[in-house]
């Protein structure tokens, strides 16, 4: 059944307003093309009024104990749990995952809110007395003032929680745009916002494209940016945010390696790697994108993982027992298709072909099955290029060491994992693999919210990362103290 698209708005200074330029887009739910809703294409202007609500709301917010400020959080994670069913159906709709992924992903991004209730305790300072006689010295976090998030499509419920909660707990204004691809989550959590009772101005939605982010780039009231996205979008935005003097942490891209040794629980090794190429259809920062397997852990984890990715089911995600859903869009499809026929011209052997295959009863969705590809050239376009798409690519090494330099042969360093039994082997490995995230019999070594999500490379640009910690230092600047209050009293004792 087709419903009307529904119309998206911006949550302005408290208020939720249609975009005055009138210019939108079209959301499609990937499973069947339908379009699903009408997002706003905001202008500078628009952004200009976010940015200044947001300003005026800082002074008060700032001088709200912190105490106080986490209240609406607590309020925020009841309420998201309340929704958590209407939520997961929408990120579904709008980004194809399939509904159990949905509902993991806004488990993950509470976490952040739970996290971000320690505030109290995470804001802290330090302090030193007697830093010379009768002389102390303290150092206090500050909020920075209006501070914005820029999302990505493939986790609308989760990522805008990597930042949000700690912005606003530490006393900050945000301002989220989230991805225009999938605008509809966003719009929910931000309704929530509302219903939690942030003040106005505290929490602000400005939905829209290049240009919006670029009048939030170049806005003078924005302290700090939180991006997540692309590598190419996050070096360009991490670039011009810093050239105009704003705090920047802009998440890329990422090509994840996973090595697979001979001692490894093969079965295990297969259900969890399997699990990291496909879910989400590939479409996770975290995905594996290439296995490594050393020296006799290749005809068994081959003939494993080939015997998953042909019988995975492909549907809808919305539909009982689909485990695999659509990729976001056409042009996704399209780029998958592409890179794939470029490995195989690379020299690399199709061992499961999901290309042009459909799915009964969607034949307009953007469907790509699982697909795996042996025999790449590992510095070729396949096995080095980002595919955010169900296709894992398969490579090989004689030992640890040569397996280890096939992990650290490339740009991005999202995550490496590795499959064994050998505690020693999994030491080498976590001290010599180059990536921010590890995991060791693992396949999406995704952070908890008390840890920091820690790519490097091409995968991250800036010094802290989001959640936990790193967060809060985020959003806050320290602000040193040395003070001597001359007194003969204190003496006495
Ligand atoms: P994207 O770079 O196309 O878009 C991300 C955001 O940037 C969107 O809000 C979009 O509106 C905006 N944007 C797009 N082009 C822009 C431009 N030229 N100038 C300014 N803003 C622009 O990314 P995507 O396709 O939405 O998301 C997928 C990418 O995100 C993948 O590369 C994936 O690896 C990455 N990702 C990384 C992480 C991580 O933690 N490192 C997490 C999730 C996704």
């Amino acid at each position: 059944m087709t419903t009307a698209p529904v119309e998206l708005l911006n949550y302005i200074g408290g208020a939720w307003r249609r975009t005055a330029s009138g210019e939108r887009g079209d959301v499609h739910d990937p499973a069947t093309n339908e379009r699903i809703a009408y997002v706003p294409l905001s202008a500078a202007d628009e952004v200009d009024a976010a940015v200044r609500a947001a300003h005026e709301a800082f002074p008060a917010w700032r001088e709200t104990p912190v105490t106080e400020r986490i209240q609406p959080l607590f309020k925020l994670k009841w309420l998201l749990e309340r929704d958590i069913g209407e939520l997961a159906r929408t990120i579904t709709r709008e980004s194809g995952k399939t509904y159990a992924e949905s509902e993991g992903e806004m488990r993950r991004g509470i976490e952040n809110i739970e996290v971000a209730c320690g505030m109290p305790i995470m804001i802290q300072g330090w302090n030193n007395e007697d830093i010379a006689r009768g002389i102390d010295e303290h150092l206090f976090r500050q909020p920075l003032g209006v501070v914005t998030a820029i999302a990505p499509f493939n986790f609308p419920g989760m990522i805008p929680l990597w930042f949000l909660p700690y912005a606003v707990a530490a006393g900050n204004c945000f301002v989220l745009k989230p991805s225009e691809r999938v605008p509809m989550t966003t719009q929910h959590l931000v309704r929530l916002c509302e219903e939690a009772g942030f003040p106005a101005g505290v929490v602000s939605l400005v939905n829209g494209g290049k240009p919006t982010v670029d009048a939030l780039l170049d806005h003078p009231l924005v302290r700090a940016v939180s991006f997540v996205g692309s590598t190419a979008v996050a070096k360009y935005v991490y670039s011009r945010a810093t050239a105009n003097g704003k705090r920047a942490q802009c998440q890329g891209g990422a090509k994840n390696p996973a090595i697979i040794l001979p001692d490894a629980d093969m079965d295990m090794a297969t259900r969890i790697l399997a699990d990291s190429a496909f879910g989400c259809a590939g479409q996770r920062c975290l995905a594996t994108s290439v296995a490594i397997t050393v020296g006799d852990a290749k005809a068994p984890f081959t003939e494993r993982i080939v015997e998953d990715a042909a019988t995975r089911r492909v549907g809808s995600g919305l539909d009982e027992g689909v485990q695999m859903g659509p990729v976001i869009n056409a042009q996704s499809k399209a780029r998958i298709i592409d890179l794939v026929g470029k490995g195989e011209a690379e020299g690399g052997e199709v061992l499961v072909d999901g290309r042009g295959r459909t799915v009964d009863g969607f034949a307009d969705g953007y469907f790509v099955h699982p697909t795996v590809v042996s025999g790449v050239d590992p510095r070729g376009t396949l096995a080095t290029t980002e595919v955010f798409g169900p296709v894992l690519t398969m490579l090989h090494a004689d030992d640890l060491d040569g397996a280890i330099a096939l992990a650290n042969d490339r740009t991005y360093g999202n995550q490496a994992c590795l499959f064994t039994t050998s505690g020693a082997a999994a030491r080498a490995f976590r001290h010599q693999v180059r990536a921010g995230n590890i995991g060791i019999n693992l396949g999406v070594a995704a952070p908890m919210a008390f840890f920091p999500f820690s790519g490097w490379g091409d995968s991250f640009f800036g010094d802290l990362h989001a959640q936990g910690a790193h967060g809060v230092e985020f959003y806050t600047e320290t602000k040193v103290v040395v003070e001597r209050w001359p007194s003969t009293w204190s003496r006495k004792f």
